[in-house]
């Protein structure tokens, strides 16, 4: 059998043929030789119709899948049209590649599936080719798939902030959280209310007043722009968000508790006490119970906002969002007479947010706010996965990749 029945059955184009298949002068590569079919009039690539030839290029090596260690090209010299729609000569367009790209679509398509299981450094590793072909290879299944997705009707979004590049830079990530459709649905720079503004410019006002539901953290810049894009949707703050909030109050506390304590020059017992405090107990090992117990014996601020925090959780067990509101009062006076002054800023602030966080129960807790805790886990690990992406258009493309869903650039075949 023949390299070029192989390709004949596998990635055969009309109006095209293969001609001819050889090694490389240095044995390193295969060879495919391309020409037109005869008789076969080339494409416009502006306005993708028929035209007649002009003249032809010099001869193009486009990347190909690899075989059995060998790097394979196809080798094509484009003919230009002399297009009379368009009144100039044009490039032709060729089904296998694309205008400015050497590699040809089936092996971006190839590696980009591998730079979604794999880092983009790593699959750059595993088939011999640069960290810039891999770029080039998702930018243009992204593409495709940002051009060819349907957005339908979306009646849920999540959206959230992620930090990047050493944790001085901000990205605005918006999540479709609709039941039985989740996905990232875009990705914009800062977390500025222009930034957030864009993806409503980008879906529409008919589609934005459509949205019945949008959860969010109680970042000022998001609580804007959802009040003025979906004033009609129910805006749910994130349960995760208030939790970490909370739990950053108490650290906030317990740090400047043990720092005092030990310039007094008292025991240090609060010293290795952060993760018995921030964990939820049922997730402590019994060591650290027993530690626990033995801690919240001594009367130090930290233990009483750690109680107060505890007694917060009971908060997520009501069902009515009268009975929610009546416990979130007396909680928000309880800790506005501690004395404890991060706690109280989480207490005024739960005062000031309060009907959005009720609407947690008003949405009769339908909407599971961890489902955006969990996509944007997912954005961190792409992230991770990901080191060497500084620049925003990377981390964008990334993320698109790997949470979008995007529909793919049809292929002549399954190359696995
Ligand atoms: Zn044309």
């Amino acid at each position: 059998m023949e390299l070029i029945t192989i390709l004949n059955r596998c990635h055969r184009f009309h109006g095209f043929v293969y001609s001819q298949a050889r090694f490389s002068s240095d044995g390193r590569s295969i060879e495919i030789a391309v020409r037109p079919r005869k008789g076969s009039r080339p494409v416009c690539s502006r306005c993708h119709l028929p035209a007649s030839g002009y003249d032809r290029l010099t001869e193009r090596r486009f990347e190909f899948i690899p075989l059995w260690g060998y790097f394979v090209f196809l080798l094509y010299a484009m003919r230009r049209v002399d297009c009379p729609r368009c009144e100039t000569a044009v490039v032709e367009e060729v089904p296998w590649g694309d205008g400015k790209r050497t590699l040809t679509r089936a092996y971006m398509l190839f590696l980009a599936r591998w730079a979604r299981r794999l880092s983009w450094k790593e699959t750059a590793e595993a088939f011999h080719t640069s960290w810039d072909k891999v770029f080039d290879a998702v930018e243009h299944v992204v593409t495709f798939g940002l051009g060819h997705r349907t957005l339908g009707q979306v009646d849920a979004i999540g959206v959230d902030e992620i930090q990047y590049s050493k944790g001085h830079k901000y990205l605005t990530l918006v999540y479709q959280i609709d039941l039985g459709v989740t996905r990232l649905l875009w990705v914009g720079k800062e977390r500025t209310i222009e930034s957030f503004q864009g993806f409503f410019t980008v879906i529409g006002d008919e589609a934005a007043s459509k949205i019945a539901f949008v959860c969010s953290d109680m970042w000022e810049p998001y609580l804007k722009v959802i009040r003025e894009k979906c004033s009609d949707a129910l805006h749910i703050l994130d349960r995760f968000h208030i939790v970490a909030k909370m739990n950053k109050a108490l650290d906030e506390v317990r740090a400047g508790e043990s720092r005092r304590m030990s310039s007094e020059g008292r025991i240090p017992i609060l010293k290795k006490s952060r993760w018995l405090l921030l964990k939820r107990e049922e997730n402590l090992k019994t060591e650290q119970r027993f530690r626990l117990r033995d801690l919240l014996r001594y009367n130090l601020k930290t233990v009483r906002a750690y109680l107060l925090k505890e007694a917060f959780q009971q908060l997520w067990d009501y069902n009515s969002p009268i009975w929610a509101g009546k416990f979130l009062d007396e909680w928000s006076r309880q800790v506005m007479r501690s004395r404890i002054e991060p706690m109280k800023r989480i207490a005024r602030s739960m005062r000031e947010h309060r009907e959005l966080i009720l609407n947690y129960f008003r949405a009769q807790k339908l909407l599971s706010s961890g489902v955006v805790e969990g996509l944007n886990n997912k954005a961190k690990v792409t992230m991770r996965k990901s080191y060497g992406f500084r620049t925003f258009r990377c981390l964008e493309l990334a993320l698109y990749h790997s949470l979008g869903k995007l529909p793919e650039p049809r292929s002549t075949h399954e190359f696995f």
